[in-house]
């Protein structure tokens, strides 16, 4: 059975890279009818953020991403949060260090800076602790056996390291970008159980993906430098033979590809990183702040899921809208690009106005009713389903459909002075003024009948059609672009219409 998990640390909100994580898991669960597991990996106390948990559950609901097994869902491997497993991870340290795998270390932290210090000043460029400066250390692989019982009778705080062999190739093959070698001088003695008992992310990290069955790790690219790590974790702890399988998806680009898209371009350049609003604080000031969503910002989440797929994944033919059905359907890691892919704002909004207008009219006047309802204007359903079926093509956003379409409900108060200035002649104005004259009279009332009456009428006048309409639009609406204007006449109504003329031609 395929086991896959999402993996967040509650250290803030969800950024649309971890959304993303998530989505590629879960189609990729739902696919080969496997199990989705949501784990929350807490162990760093000093990175946690109150409400990061309850955002990220909230994010994956919201975008439709289903857990199996998690924190609220529960499951056979609970708990599913890392701090409620503290006492299970002891164990296999143990068993790492029985087996001569890892070690105690009870270097203080200055120790550790003049380690730093004496590295840098040697300019050796990435200063570790490894195979050859643990031998200058106070460790359990220097000190002799006695002190070494003794300190740890004591109450004297240790860390335990995992021993990285000094000369070996660790070698794996990764989904998306095939075979990963590393040589293990690059790898350091990384700590996986704090002072404080607490295990680190590695160790917590692998025990769990183990313990829990996972088969797939499907995670960002910023953890494949810990991969040759964890696959000599696995090594040491005898579990090779069931190892998951690493994918490691691309780097998300801001717009302009000058590099990683990250939280604070989303409110320099206008657009959401997060798919909720986030409300923080700042880090230096301790002002609260707040960070704009894709849920709040009036993205649908099927739009949002559907362009989030895209980022870094390809169908491999020219579709480019997909219900999340389809998403499951045709979704493999082998379409998923090494390549970074570049976060595009325009694209986005372009997969908002495809699934908004796809949507019914009677659904898109919901949109419409609830505002008029905030602005206490009255408006029938029927005349709510009219509009939101001409502006349809016209909006991003349900709130657009209020901002946009203010003039069926309330007549201009000023008028687009361009046009004015251009269109507006005498024979316009003397042409309009008999159309609004003969408006209210007309008994077809419907857009057509309403153009049969505007062209009678100008045929009169020798007048073109062409010459007049801006005009017209602007009398009416007061603005120069929107939909059909017959159609948006015959909405308005031709008593109303026929007054704005009026007052226009004045
Ligand atoms: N807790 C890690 C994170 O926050 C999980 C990385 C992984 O999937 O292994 O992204």
């Amino acid at each position: 059975e395929v086991r896959v998990r999402f993996a967040p640390s509650p250290t803030g909100p969800l950024h649309i890279g971890g959304v993303r994580t998530a989505l590629y898991n879960y189609l990729l669960a739902r696919k080969l009818g496997g199990k989705m597991l949501l784990r929350i990996e807490d162990t760093d106390q000093n990175r946690f953020v109150p409400g990061a948990e309850k955002y990220i559950m909230e994010a994956l609901r919201w975008a439709g991403i289903e857990i199996d097994e998690g924190p609220e869902q529960g499951g056979p491997h609970a708990p599913y949060r890392q701090s409620e497993r503290k006492p299970m991870y002891r164990q296999y340290a143990q068993q790492l260090i029985d087996s001569g795998h890892a070690y105690y270390a009870f270097d203080t932290p200055e120790d550790l800076d003049v380690m730093r210090a004496r590295l840098t000043a040697a300019k050796v460029p990435n200063p570790q602790y490894n195979a050859i400066t643990r031998n200058q250390m106070r460790n359990s692989l220097t000190l002799p056996e006695d002190e070494v019982k003794e300190l740890l009778a004591t109450d004297v705080p240790y860390v335990i390291r995992l021993k990285v062999p000094r000369k070996e190739e660790v070698r794996f093959q990764d989904l998306i970008r095939g075979w990963v070698v590393v040589h293990s001088s690059a790898i350091d003695d990384k700590v996986l159980m704090k002072s404080d008992g607490m295990p680190t992310y590695h160790l917590a990290n692998i025990v769990d993906d183990h313990l829990m069955e996972i088969t797939h790790v499907i995670r960002g690219e910023e953890w494949l430098p810990s991969a040759p790590l964890h696959v000599l974790l696995y090594r040491y702890l005898s579990w090779e033979s069931t190892m998951p399988q690493f994918a490691h998806l691309p780097l998300l680009l801001k717009p302009d590809g000058t590099g990683k898209l990250s939280k604070r371009d989303g409110d320099k350049l206008g657009f959401p990183v997060f798919p909720l609003e986030w409300h923080g604080q700042d880090a230096e000031t301790g002002e609260p702040t707040i960070s704009s969503g894709y849920r709040e910002s009036g993205y649908l989440p099927e739009a949002f899921i559907n362009f989030l797929a895209f980022l870094g994944w390809n169908p491999g033919s020219q579709q480019e809208l997909f219900t999340m059905d389809e998403l499951i359907e045709s979704f493999s890691i082998e379409r998923v690009s090494k390549s970074p892919a570049r976060f595009d704002q325009n694209k986005v909004r372009w997969y908002n106005e495809q699934y908004l207008r796809a949507k019914p009219d009677t659904e898109l006047a919901q949109y419409l009713l609830a505002a008029l309802r905030e602005h206490n204007i009255e408006c029938s359903e029927e005349k709510a389903v009219q509009i939101a079926g001409v502006m349809k093509e016209r909006v991003t956003f349900p709130q657009d459909f209020w901002r946009e379409a203010q003039y069926f409900f309330q007549a201009p108060t000023s008028y687009d002075e361009q046009v004015i200035a251009k269109k507006w002649n005498a024979p316009t104005a003397a042409a309009l003024a008999e159309f609004a004259r003969e408006l209210p009279a007309s008994s077809d009332v419907s857009p057509d009948g309403i153009r049969a009456l505007l062209t009678q009428v100008l045929e009169r006048q020798g007048i073109k059609i062409g010459q007049v309409l801006q005009a017209l639009r602007v009398a009416v609406t007061g603005v120069t672009a929107g939909p059909d204007l017959m159609a948006t006449m015959s909405i308005i109504g031709t008593a109303e219409t026929a007054q704005r003329i009026e007052t226009a031609v004045q």
